[in-house]
This record gives structure tokens, C-alpha cells and sequence, in this order.
């Protein structure tokens, strides 16, 4: 099967009532332990590459792993998505390359790093929607900012600074025509997130409820969604790491936005995170060792094991073979014809 569009796959995780992991990629490694995690529990995922990942693995040798992966196991839905575009630019060139899906974050300038305004964000993005749809390719926008930075991308401070307006949330739906949108809820970018132990209120449930509420049809992303568990913490430091002690967002909090309308959920902090523990491991018990593949099997292994955990938690696993993929240019169709469009005056046109 062809690669898959994203806003099928939240489509369908909306229909069963589930979230989909979309998981950082930028090398071989990364992709054949993503896809190695999905064929084990029959689940469809998001593949993505941030602007970093791109320029670290040159474009075109990362797009030729993922297009190798889906080769290699037709059988497993994948959908090719752009992390954080900063302009039109970026996501014109993803799509010209063959992604399925792009986020355009309209939330911060071209640098990565200023906040836009409302006006400019909406402009920026309803012109990436606009290329985007008309090639049967999803978009995610993002309102509010999220806290943190990674990959030299973000606005840093922490992600209470920025939470999303409702009412923006819903504005912005209105005049982008975005499929999916990041919302910021307290989340960030990063290893570092929370300073303490987060007791069960560290998301703004509220916000998220109420936005779900008011646009049914958009799916919301949860951006900075590691958990960053201190296991894999004790064994990076375990082995040589100075981590500084951490907490990300507990998976809990992360399934109680599933079930209000949360349906992408990014990760990629705790699969750096795996991957290094092994590696130091490695390193660490058997210095003699000088062959890449005796630490990058098990980094490998250690990435895989906590993807499959991650799409049992977020209840993607089992759905894996539910439906027969759409074409991208089925999808342009459908956005032509008004049968995808998610602004929500556009409810009773449906
Ligand atoms: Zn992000």
C-alpha cells in the first residue's frame, strides 16, 4: 500500500477513540524501530522529521528510508509527516518531495524562535492549506505556543506561558481549514518540563475540553508528550549521563486527552533518551567493542520496545488493518468537493 494521508489515520482514531504516536525519525535506526514496534502491535503510525532531522539525514536519504520501510512492510500504515514547518517554503518542499502530511507552525517566525501574531499565523497557514489540500496533503497548524525548545526550534520558557484561547483555537479552525491542530496546554519541548513531580493537574484540562467541544471535526495534537520515565533517566546516568533529574507528562494525563479529543500525541524525547541508555550500556560493560552495529542493535531495540509500549498506552495497537488506505488524490478530491472540511460553520454541509 501507498503511504497513507495523516488526516485518515486521525480520521480513523477518531472513529475507534484512540490517539496515534507520531514519533520522531532521523536515521535508519529510528524508522526501523518504529516500524518494527507497529508490525508487532498491528498499529498505524506517524512517521515525522523535523526541519533538523531533515538537514541532518540530507532529505532525500531519509524520505528513501521511509518510502524502504513501507517497501519492505506494505502491510503497515505510515503516514510521512513534516514536523514543525517554519514557513511556506518548508512545507512546499516536503510536499514536493512526497510527504503525506505537513504541520506549518504559524505560532513562531521563520527563526523558530519569535512569537507571530494571530493575523500573521492565520495567513502563513491558510496558504500552506490551500497547497496542501489541493494535492490531498493534511495539515497541522498550531495555536498558542508551546514551552521549551528542541532541535533549536521553540520559543523556550516554560508551556505555561502561551496556552491556547479557546476562542482563538476556534477562529483560527474557522480561517485555516487546518486538519489538525497543536494547542498549547502546558506541554513543552524537550527533555526538561516540569521541575517537580507533576501532580494530576498539570495539563490545562479545561482548555482542551473545551476546545474539542466547540471543534469536533479538527484533531488536536499534543506536542512535548514524553514522559520521560526515570528508568530511562537511571540508565543514562547509570552509565557515565549527567541527566539532571526531570519529569515529563505522565501517560495518564496524556490518555485522559484521548478520551477529549487529543488524537496525534508527539514523542520523541523518550526514544533519545532509550536509544542513548543503550548505547552508554554498551560503551560501558564492553569498552573492547568498536562495531557500530554491537551498540546500534540494541539502541535499536531499546527504541522499538518503548514505541510498541507507547502505541499499547495510547491505544493505536490492534488498529493496524481496520481500513483500506486512501490515495492522496482521492483525498484532494475530497477537500474539493467540501467532504473534508472541518471549519466548523461548515458542520451541517457534511
Ligand atoms: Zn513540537
Amino acid at each position: 500500500m501507498p503511504l497513507v494521508t495523516m488526516r485518515q489515520l486521525l480520521d480513523e482514531a477518531a472513529k475507534g477513540g484512540y490517539g496515534v504516536g507520531a514519533f520522531n525519525v532521523n536515521d535508519m535506526e529510528q524508522i526501523q524501530a518504529i516500524v518494527g514496534a507497529a508490525k508487532e502491535t498491528n498499529s498505524p503510525v506517524i512517521i515525522q522529521a523535523s526541519r533538523g532531522a531533515r538537514k541532518f539525514a540530507e532529505d532525500k536519504y531519509l524520505f528513501h528510508l521511509i518510502l524502504a520501510a513501507n517497501e519492505l512492510h506494505p502491510d503497515v500504515m505510515i503516514a510521512m509527516h513534516q514536523d514543525h514547518g517554519n514557513s511556506f517554503e518548508t512545507c512546499k518542499s516536503a510536499i514536493e518531495l512526497g510527504f503525506t502530511s505537513v504541520m506549518m507552525d504559524g505560532s513562531l517566525k521563520e527563526d523558530g524562535k519569535t512569537p507571530t501574531t494571530f493575523e500573521e499565523n492565520v495567513e502563513v497557514t491558510r496558504k500552506v492549506v490551500e497547497y496542501a489540500h489541493e494535492r490531498g496533503v493534511t495539515v497541522e497548524g498550531e495555536i498558542g505556543v508551546l514551552g521549551g525548545v528542541e532541535d533549536g526550534h521553540g520559543a523556550g520558557g516554560t508551556g505555561l506561558e502561551h496556552i491556547t484561547d479557546p476562542d482563538q483555537a476556534v477562529e483560527f479552525a474557522e480561517r485555516t481549514g487546518v486538519d489538525a491542530l497543536a494547542i498549547a496546554i502546558g506541554t513543552s519541548h524537550g527533555a526538561y518540563k516540569f521541575n517537580k513531580k507533576p501532580d494530576g493537574s498539570v495539563l490545562k484540562m479545561d482548555v482542551l475540553i473545551e476546545i474539542h467541544k466547540r471543534l469536533p471535526h479538527t484533531h488536536l495534537v499534543m506536542h512535548g508528550s514524553s514522559s520521560v520515565p526515570k528508568e530511562l533517566q537511571d540508565i543514562v546516568n547509570q552509565y557515565g549521563g549527567h541527566l539532571k533529574p526531570t519529569w515529563g507528562v505522565p501517560v495518564e494525563e496524556i490518555q485522559l486527552g484521548i478520551r477529549n479529543g487529543v488524537r496525534k500525541i508527539n514523542v520523541d524525547t523518550d526514544n533519545r533518551l532509550a536509544m542513548t541508555g543503550a548505547i552508554r550500556k554498551v560503551f560501558a560493560e564492553t569498552p573492547e567493542k568498536f562495531d557500530p552495529r554491537d551498540y546500534l542493535a540494541p539502541a535499536r531495540e531499546a527504541m522499538k520496545k518503548l514505541v510498541a509500549q507507547r502505541m499499547t498506552q495510547f491505544g493505536q495497537a490492534g488498529h493496524g488493518k481496520d481500513y483500506t488506505p486512501i490515495s492522496i488524490a482521492e483525498m484532494a478530491k475530497g477537500y474539493a468537493s467540501g467532504k473534508l472540511d472541518t471549519r466548523p460553520s461548515m458542520a451541517g454541509a457534511r
